[in-house]
């Protein structure tokens, strides 16, 4: 078992599909041994302000964050977006039109789920009352609890996953775009959890090749519920890609044990990170280097 890293820069809170409300994440992860963390929840900025505070008062380094959703070649792709200026316009420009895609999204999900024989404006109703950003998750939650699908990933499997009933393609920005809007907010693009897309090896390649000439900077080497191949795979990713790593549990929710933060492994010396390398504006040059 390596080092488990103090490092966690992949959290949602209830700002998108988390559980736990922006202070009530960081006070647990800070419980959990979490020293640097970033909050990124999915296509919004809602939750940095609160989260940074609770951060401050827990006496923990934050850094701004978010996880877009983002188009390579037909695919949906999560870029991390780590240490950026939330206050940067071409970044709010972008996250107003990503919750315009998840709105009217979740209302074709909806007929979707009506002409599959399902309540589908009942379900609609539950997901837009759980908060301002729908995902996927809420649908999944609304269908798990009405008794349309054993649990949350019962549902995934049954409704909502790659070409089930309620699957549909959302017209994301491309990689390359969501990309630069990143860096030109000053933040760091890594790619979350890279052996998720079920890629081939050539294709990741490629996919991070193509990720850096656009302004990319890392991949997430270390992600929460990976196995160990899984995170040779990464490394070595990272490595011929020269893209940093970072390190990101992709927390959601205390009830759900598969990736609990304050768990992961520490980045091996042959990665650079993304943290430290150059050093986040919040962090020590000394932090965690290795
Ligand atoms: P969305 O961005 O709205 O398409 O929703 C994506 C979110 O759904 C991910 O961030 C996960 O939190 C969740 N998700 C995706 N696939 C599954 C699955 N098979 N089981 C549970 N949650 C999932
Ligand atoms: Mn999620
Ligand atoms: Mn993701
Ligand atoms: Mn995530």
């Amino acid at each position: 078992m390596s080092p488990r890293s103090t490092v966690d820069l992949h959290l949602h809170s209830t700002a998108s599909d988390g559980r736990l409300d922006p202070p009530a994440l960081v006070r647990h992860v800070t419980a959990q041994g979490v020293r640097l963390m970033a909050l990124t929840d999915h296509d919004t900025l809602d939750g940095l302000e609160a989260a940074r505070s609770e951060a401050l008062a827990c006496g923990i380094q934050f850094v701004p964050g978010i996880e877009l959703s983002a188009d390579w070649e037909g695919r949906t792709i999560h870029v991390l977006g780590l240490a950026l200026d939330p206050a940067a316009a071409a970044l709010r420009t972008l996250v107003q039109g990503q919750k315009q895609l998840r709105a009217e999204r979740a209302g074709r999900i909806a007929e979707r789920l009506t002409e599959a024989g399902l309540p589908g404006a009942e379900i609609l109703a539950r997901v837009r009352g759980e908060g301002p950003l729908p995902t996927r998750t809420h649908f999944a939650r609304a269908l798990a609890e009405l008794g349309h699908a054993p649990d949350v990933g019962g549902a995934f499997k049954r409704w909502l996953g790659r070409g089930r009933p309620a699957a549909i393609s959302t017209g994301w920005p491309t990689l390359a775009a969501v990309t630069a809007v990143i860096a030109a907010a000053g933040g760091a693009p890594a790619i979350a959890h890279p052996l998720r897309y079920t890629l081939s090896a050539g294709q990741l390649r490629r996919l991070c090749n193509e990720f850096r000439a656009a302004g990319g900077r890392a991949v997430e080497v270390v992600t929460g519920g990976q196995g160990p191949a899984d995170r040779e795979r990464a490394i070595s990713l990272a490595v011929r890609c020269q893209l940093a790593g970072s390190v990101g549990s992709d927390f959601h929710d205390p009830a759900v044990a598969w990736n609990p933060p304050g768990r992961l492994a520490k980045l091996p010396g042959s990665v650079r990170p993304v943290w430290a390398d150059p050093p986040f504006p919040t962090v020590a040059h000394t932090y965690e280097t290795a």
